[in-house]
């Protein structure tokens, strides 16, 4: 069977965020880093191509992801998304309404809908004002972005303001009804001359009844929140199993490993908590920058001690060393040494056999994925909210693949690096 929903996300971690919705609501997903050369894989549900082109020039947004609808629709995608983030995050000139309006035109279809919201994560729309929590997007810390600043809450005239077309609104006294009345406000926005709808949501249910109003439409726009409605309209149609569990990953194996390159509280306690149980080698900047040949020693310490259990690599450090650091080497030579080095000791581990690795740091996982040439991630289950576990499309030496578990600074538990290995087999 082909690919069912074909996703392109304006950055790494907006795809990753929509990857984890559509498993949790039982679509196999794969992730893909950038416009695709490979052949499809013929076991997925869902493919997100993730782009960086949130800020990109408008131009280059918009044939980045034109090059990535054709191959989209060349892996055979019935329907198509275009996530973008919950805050709508974008300038006067875009790249949301643009990007939109060449996606539309490319599919020869005349009408579609805007809708960040994600409620669970204090996103809503009402009456067509974006609410960050319990205040107006524009009174939210958006306001002082430094390269996407929202000083209007309203998305009917901040998309307004990026479009040609003429925008719509479709209220929450609407939407609640559910997708019959839903459906009858998209025909009656097109009567009046729309291409496309702001749509309020202020409940899960809201985001469900909008995905079942949106089972036609050939492209679908918004945050990872009404990928919550859109995989049950696949299973009425007969195109997606009901009942079968979506994280399920290939078997992976080899040897166990964690590398911080974070410095938040929260890996901060999460290295202090697998100190306690594992053994760990620290990176120092100053010590980089000297010349020494950290690498090799860490890589040569992992070695004696990698066959018994897991380690943990880090250069986690608290303000006050990084601090130091910084004003020794400056700010940005002290975070690319470090980056460049655990990269190097990414690639180091998978030689020795290293199968199963953790990385903590938003930055350190571009490094490493990199490093390590990932072109996409198969997602698997979730370790901590955000945290899935994931199988890298890459070879490892011994053929097995290669899991990845990719932690935002400042995502999970305490003793995340010391449990996420139950999930494993
Ligand atoms: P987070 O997700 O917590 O923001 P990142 O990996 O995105 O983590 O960013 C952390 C940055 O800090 C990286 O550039 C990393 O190389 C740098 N860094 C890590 N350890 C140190 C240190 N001891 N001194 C200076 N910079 C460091």
């Amino acid at each position: 069977m082909s690919v069912l929903l074909g996703c392109i996300a304006d950055d790494f971690t907006g795809g990753t965020d929509l990857a984890g919705m559509l498993v949790k609501s039982g679509m196999r997903t794969l992730q893909l880093i950038g416009i695709p050369t490979g052949p499809v894989p013929d076991d997925v549900d869902a493919i997100v191509i993730a782009l960086k082109s949130r800020t990109s020039p408008v131009d280059d947004a918009v044939a980045e992801s034109l090059a990535a609808l054709r191959w989209l629709q060349a892996a055979g995608c019935r329907q198509f998304y275009f996530k973008y983030c919950s805050t709508f995050d974008s300038t006067a000139q875009g790249n949301i309404g643009p990007v939109t309006e060449a996606l539309m035109q490319a599919l020869d279809t005349g009408f579609t809908i805007a809708c960040p919201a994600f409620p669970a994560n204090g996103r809503t729309i009402y009456k067509g004002y974006l609410f960050v929590g319990d205040v107006p997007l524009n009174e939210s810390g958006m306001r002082d972005h430094p390269l996407t600043p929202m000083t209007d809450a309203n998305l009917v005239r901040v998309l307004q303001r990026q479009v040609r077309g003429k925008v719509g609104l479709i209220e929450q006294r609407v939407v609640e009804q559910g997708a019959d009345a839903i459906g009858a406000r998209f025909a009656a926005l097109q009567a009046d001359g729309c291409t496309m709808t702001i749509v309020d949501a202020v409940s899960n249910r809201d985001l469900e009844a909008i995905g079942a109003a949106c089972a036609a439409l050939p492209l679908v726009t918004g945050g990872s929140g009404i990928a919550l409605g859109l995989p049950e309209n696949f299973r009425r149609s007969g195109l997606l199993a009901r009942g079968h569990v979506a994280s399920a990953l290939p078997a992976t194996g080899g040897l166990r490993a964690v590398i911080a390159g974070s410095c938040s509280v929260a890996t901060q306690r999460q290295v202090a908590h697998m100190r306690a149980h594992a053994p760990s080698f620290q990176i120092d900047p100053l010590q980089l920058a000297a010349g020494a040949d950290v690498v090799g020693s860490a890589l040569a310490w992992a070695a004696q001690r990698v066959n018994a259990g897991p380690v943990l690599i880090y250069a986690t450090a608290t303000p006050q060393t990084v601090r130091a650091a910084q004003e020794q080497l400056g700010v940005e030579r002290a975070g690319s040494l470090v980056e460049e080095a655990l990269g190097r000791i990414a690639t180091g581990l998978v030689a020795l056999g290293v199968g199963q690795l953790i990385v903590a740091g938003g930055e350190t996982s571009g490094t490493v994925v990199k490093a390590l040439g990932v072109a996409g991630l198969r997602i698997g289950a979730e370790i901590d909210p955000g945290v899935p576990w994931t199988v890298a499309l890459t070879d490892r030496p011994e053929g097995l693949p290669l899991a990845l578990a990719l932690k935002s600074g400042n995502f999970g538990s305490d003793d995340f690096f010391v449990k996420a290995w139950e999930l494993l087999s």
